[in-house]
């Protein structure tokens, strides 16, 4: 029975729009920090749903969350009050960082982003946006032009004008870039997709202080740093940063697609009508986005992140290998530079039982869910070596 779906790889091979590269595995099921493919392999997952699911595959609490709640409601628009809505926004806007009440949901990365852009121009009057060199924020118009990676953005101009480039981690290049025209200047915390470079606090405090002395908007996008990922819920309290607008998404609501956008006090009041998303603010994803958050806290899932990563981080840095440029990191996002293409280093951990991700062309990346288990770390940790070596 098993052996049918191996058919499947070529039928979705034939239906590909061919903007993706595919490796060879088909994928059945997950659990926990494992994913199991159709001839019943097991690997660990560190690609982690692309940081979609911090809180591992299957988790029992989320499985049960569904099953509730599907019986009950599964979609509800805006335009009608939803109690899961309102108990999932109290819980985000008391978790966030500042003073975060106004919550806009939506269901995806690149929407929250989207959203986030629009409500910046539209608060402050303005239309530029500063984004950061090697920045990522989604693949839209919008967030596309706030990415900075030319592969991305080249083959869709014109995009949208009013965007700049700034180098990351360098105050002065912000400081000579923010003017009065500036709306927002939009930032991660750790650049992910970019090859993960973790920003300074001197660095993103600085950007905070900037914005705030020349009237623009500080918007922080922890779609991936986000819900434990770098050892705090959010990465904004390594530097006690309060961004105007925080844009969250991936791992938000454990797979299911969701986004949401965290507007703070200096953010004016947005109209009814200004913008809006048929699925946004669903009741599924609400109630899963609670027991996310709940999972969180009971299974302490930052801190192990944590704790994990930093251990993680030490044993890769340790390893001799003239193959490795650099190995950066925070909580459980880690990025192994190295002076080679990363394609045939990823093929060779997926043949050792590894599943990883690239971040650009030479950088591998580990995003697994923060659930894996200090025996499973041990695992990628051999493997890694082996590899390098
Ligand atoms: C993945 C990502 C996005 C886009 O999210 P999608 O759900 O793929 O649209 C935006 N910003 C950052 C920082 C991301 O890592």
């Amino acid at each position: 029975m098993m052996n049918d779906l191996s058919d499947t790889t070529f039928l979705e091979d034939m239906h590909t729009p061919g903007v993706y590269v595919k490796r060879d595995l088909n994928i059945l099921r997950g659990e926990g920090a494992i994913l199991f493919d159709i001839n019943e392999n097991a690997y660990i997952d560190c690609v982690g749903g692309q940081g979609t699911c911090n809180v591992g595959h299957t988790h029992p609490a989320v499985m049960k969350t569904m099953r509730e709640q599907m019986y009950d409601l599964m979609i509800c628009p805006e335009i009608f009050h939803n109690h899961q809505r309102a108990f999932f926004s109290n819980k985000l806007s008391d978790a966030a960082p500042g003073m975060m009440t106004r919550v806009y949901l939506c269901n995806s990365g690149t929407e929250a982003a989207e959203a986030a852009l629009k409500f910046a121009r539209f608060s402050t009057k303005r239309t530029n946006i500063i984004a950061a060199m090697r920045g990522f924020h989604g693949r839209t118009f919008g967030s596309l032009s706030a990415t900075w990676n030319k592969n991305y953005r080249q083959p869709f101009e014109p995009l949208v004008p009013g965007f700049s480039h700034v180098a990351y981690n360098n105050l002065e290049k912000l400081d000579s870039a923010i003017n009065d025209e500036t709306a927002a200047v939009i930032l991660e915390v750790v650049q992910g997709e970019g090859g993960v470079h973790p920003g300074t606090t001197e660095y993103l405090q600085g950007a905070r202080q900037l914005c705030r002395e020349r009237g623009a908007l500080l918007i922080i996008d922890e779609v991936q740093t986000g819900f434990g990922r770098t050892g705090k819920l959010f990465a904004c309290e390594h530097h006690e940063l309060e961004p105007d607008i925080l844009v969250l998404g991936k791992s938000i609501a454990a797979g299911i697609p969701m986004g949401a956008v965290l507007l703070g006090p200096r953010v004016d009041d947005l109209t009814p009508g200004l913008h809006g998303s048929t699925f946004g603010g669903n009741p599924l994803a609400c109630a899963v986005g609670r027991t996310v958050l709940q999972i969180m806290e009971t299974e302490m899932l930052p801190q192990r992140a944590a704790e994990q990563g930093a251990y993680v981080l030490q044993r890769i840095q340790a390893i001799q290998s003239p193959l490795v440029r650099e190995v950066r990191g925070k909580g459980l996002i880690i990025g192994i530079e190295i002076k080679q293409k990363v394609a045939p280093y990823l093929a060779a951990l997926k043949d050792r039982g590894v599943l990883a991700l690239p971040a650009g062309m030479t950088v591998i990346r580990l995003l697994p869910p923060l659930v894996i288990t200090p025996l499973q770390i041990e695992k990628v940790l051999e493997a890694l070596e082996e590899v390098l070596q």
